[in-house]
């Protein structure tokens, strides 16, 4: 199988790292790498051609490869240049992005979503959204602290004392626990909350305290992820919110709701009433925030509240984002690519069923959408 791998101008991350190649080039299978892609990582062009890869450019890597790797979606013309048949992966989040699957159907591609994988214990090594999300919790915590006009740690100095800071954990994922136990490493005084109870132990053997708003919606059959919650449930949690955030320093939110926008959890009344130089860190800006003044991409100042809206921290820890994604390709790959080097297409199996977007011509995830995802 001869596997590419492009150069990502707007990420710093890397689709493959030189320790994964090594170990797919064992079985048989070649990677070509477009030169400079690991730059930003702080991985060579002699790093890849130490690890057996070959180092190219990108009309070579598009005319020639058999399965192409990225990060991010690429530019839609791009796909143009593959031939008939070719396999790609990346995180086209269809539910979010509704005409990509049929696009690249159209394209006669076949195409894996790396954010379809499913939830299920099988395919935990596989998943690059868990691995990104922790990474993004933890960045959003040094964000904050960088961007507070204050201390976290509580300190006693000969000028008087400073108490710590506390900090509000909106959505106890992934992202959430990491924050969490990043907020708590920094010395914070930690409140979370989130929909599914499930989350609760996990927040309290961090260390912080729980928060709940009685009567959430928590539905099993969901796959891990919340569902929207009634309006009276809706109303309860932004009360309980206003009364929380008025004595934070620090919210970070994380809260998603697959396939729709991200629930509004922050009223700008709320932010009113925050603190001045408080700190929002809203890693759901992509999908609409949490907060309703975050600007996606942006970092802004709103009555006297730094707002950051940006749900792609992992970028900012290139090298561990990209090694933690190699591998979760990696063991993906292992799913998908026979010992020959061969396209396993077994639409059969769970994983492969679940993260297969688009295959000869056909846009299965439109398709599926009213059964079984
Ligand atoms: P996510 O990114 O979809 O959402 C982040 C968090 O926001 C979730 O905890 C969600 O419950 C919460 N949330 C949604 N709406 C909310 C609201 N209105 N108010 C407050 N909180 C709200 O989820 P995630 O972080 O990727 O994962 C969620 C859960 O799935 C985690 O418990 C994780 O451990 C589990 N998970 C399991 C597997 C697996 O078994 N393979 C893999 C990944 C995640």
């Amino acid at each position: 199988m001869q596997i590419g791998i492009l150069s990502e101008p707007t990420d710093q991350r890397v689709a493959l790292v030189p320790e994964v190649i090594k170990q797919l080039i064992g079985g048989n299978n070649q990677v070509l790498v477009e030169s400079g892609a690991g730059d930003q990582s702080y991985i060579s062009d002699q790093d890849y051609i130490e690890s057996g890869a070959k180092v190219t450019n990108s009309t070579e890597i598009f005319g020639s490869s058999e399965l192409i790797i990225s990060i991010n979606k690429l530019p839609l013309e791009s796909y143009d240049q593959l031939q008939d048949g070719t396999a790609v992966i990346s995180s086209f989040q269809p539910f979010n992005d509704v005409i990509i699957s049929k696009e690249l159907s159209i394209r006669n591609l076949t195409v894996f979503s790396m954010d379809m994988v499913p939830r299920i214990t099988l395919a935990q090594a596989m998943d690059v959204l868990s691995s990104m999300a922790s990474i993004a919790g933890y960045q959003a915590v040094l964000q904050a602290a960088t961007h507070l006009p204050r201390y976290f740690p509580m300190l006693t100095t000969a000028a008087g004392t400073i108490p710590p800071a506390k900090v509000l954990v909106l959505g106890a994922g992934v992202a959430g626990l990491q924050a969490i136990a990043t907020a708590k490493r920094l010395g914070g005084v930690v409140e979370a909350f989130d929909t599914r109870l499930a989350a609760k132990e996990e927040v309290e053997s961090l260390g912080a305290k729980f928060v709940m708003v009685e009567g959430a919606t928590d539905d099993k059959a969901a796959g891990g992820y919340a569902v929207e919650q009634s309006e009276d449930y809706k109303q309860k949690q932004q009360a309980l919110i206003q009364e929380k955030a008025e004595k934070a320093d620090v919210i970070i939110t994380t809260a998603q709701l697959r396939g729709k926008p991200a629930p509004l959890l922050v009223t700008e009344a709320t932010v009113k009433l925050m603190k001045p130089g408080a700190v929002i860190v809203d890693l759901a800006a992509s999908t609409g925030g949490n907060c309703e003044l975050t600007r996606n991409n942006e970092t802004i100042q709103v009555h006297a509240v730094t707002i950051i809206g940006n749900s792609d921290l992992a970028q900012n820890v290139p090298m561990h984002a990209s090694q933690l994604y190699s591998k979760n390709i990696f063991n993906f790959l292992k799913v998908l690519i026979t010992d020959e080097g061969k396209l396993n297409l077994d639409l059969e199996n769970e994983i492969l069923k679940s993260s297969c977007i688009a295959h000869a011509g056909q846009d299965l995830f439109n398709r599926s959408m009213n059964s079984d995802r």
